[in-house]
């Protein structure tokens, strides 16, 4: 068959360990998963009681306009319901994004390290993928970017805040970036950790749509809403960028009930706000515990944190598994000597804490 030769190079996207998994080949009881960066808390007790009220009637397509969400996001983010797209997961955003502008000759340019789809999508539509390494803050290197990026850049990806890093960049640094980005190129605002974000710096670069017509803004309601397994992102940008992308989309692309517990969810910021805080509180230990032990920690704005262990990163993993801990290791990641820890509830990351202290001791 004539497949796209770029496949043979590529793999399938490699999934964590799974719960049952390690509990299995561990003999473990109790097993917990800090690897994704979802949320610890779970979602909004109201999304539950709604799904409990739609025990039938799946016979019908959804709503192509996702009227209803569309509807009150517009509200909540004070922008026109036409300068809005809803996605199957921010994953599929990227991939829209990457269908309706990459192709042979196109350049793209982004961070290494960051999230690995925009590499990913790129390579399958034939654009060139310009990577910059980030500096040793762990901050995007964005007059790297500028010296990369020309005439034949489709698309930006600025990750804020980055994954698999944590770095924050504040909003007059991407101000400054939109003022002097090629306007020929998309400036891609991945925000899907936006809500966890307690810097006193963050802007809210919705309110530039206008002034910056490149610019489009990716949120998602699998990190600090909790509803990852709906698969629901969605996408900020003026009219006529969401006009050509809506073409690109499958008309199908979020159900019915995905759509309606993501209503649910955005209605209840109460229990966003209580995530966040307590978010908050339980990084900071993490920043404590790597100074107490004299390890690097990116400075992390998000919901996980990129850690430094004192040994192979794989070989730390094995010693969390072990434990009952299943983290992402920086060598999958392109951070190696680090790992990345999702930030769980107090009495996880207690337990994990233990766990690192024993890899800390027997380095
Ligand atoms: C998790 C993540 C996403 C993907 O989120 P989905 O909406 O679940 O597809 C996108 N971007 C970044 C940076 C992420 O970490």
């Amino acid at each position: 068959m004539n497949w796209k030769p770029i496949l043979s190079t590529m793999k399938p996207y490699a999934p964590g360990r799974s719960i049952a998994e390690v509990k299995r080949t561990y003999g473990l009881q109790e097993v917990n998963k800090l690897a994704s960066n979802e949320n610890p808390y779970g979602s909004s007790p109201e999304v539950a009681k709604f799904l409990q009220s739609r025990a039938d009637q799946f016979e019908m397509y959804p709503d192509v306009y996702t009227s209803g969400l569309r509807t009150n996001l517009s509200k909540h983010h004070g922008v026109d319901p036409e300068e809005l797209l809803i996605s199957n997961g921010s994953d599929e955003m990227v991939t829209i994004i990457s269908r309706a502008l990459l192709q042979p000759g196109t350049n793209t340019v982004m961070a290494s390290v960051t999230f690995p789809q925009y590499a990913h999508n790129a390579k399958i539509e034939g654009a060139e993928i310009r990577e910059v390494a980030m500096l040793d803050t762990g901050d995007h290197d964005l007059e790297g970017f500028l010296r990369v990026a020309d005439e034949k850049t489709a698309i930006i990806w600025v990750c804020n805040p980055n994954n698999p890093t944590g770095n924050f960049l504040p909003s007059h640094v991407i101000k400054d970036f939109l003022d002097r980005a090629p306007k020929t190129a998309l400036v891609v605002l991945d925000e899907a950790y936006f809500e966890f974000v307690t810097s006193a710096e963050q802007g809210n670069a919705m309110q530039w749509i206008h002034e910056y017509d490149n610019l489009l803004i990716s949120r998602t309601f699998s990190k600090a809403y909790g509803l990852a397994s709906f698969r629901l992102g969605y996408a900020v940008a003026n009219k006529d960028i969401i006009a050509e992308l809506n073409k690109v989309r499958n008309p199908f692309n979020s159900n019915t009930l995905a759509l309606g517990a993501a209503e649910v969810a955005l209605a209840d910021q109460q229990f966003l706000q209580e995530c966040v805080t307590k978010n908050e509180t339980e990084r900071n230990r993490y920043v404590a515990y790597a100074k107490e032990n004299e390890l690097a920690i990116y400075p992390s704005e998000t919901n996980f944190v990129l850690i430094e262990v004192p040994m192979d990163a794989d070989e730390a993993c094995e010693v969390f598994l072990r434990h009952g801990y299943i983290v992402r290791s920086g060598n999958l990641l392109g951070t190696p000597g680090y790992v990345r820890i999702t930030i769980g509830t107090e009495q996880q990351n207690t337990g994990l804490f233990k766990a690192f202290d024993e890899i800390i001791t027997n380095k």
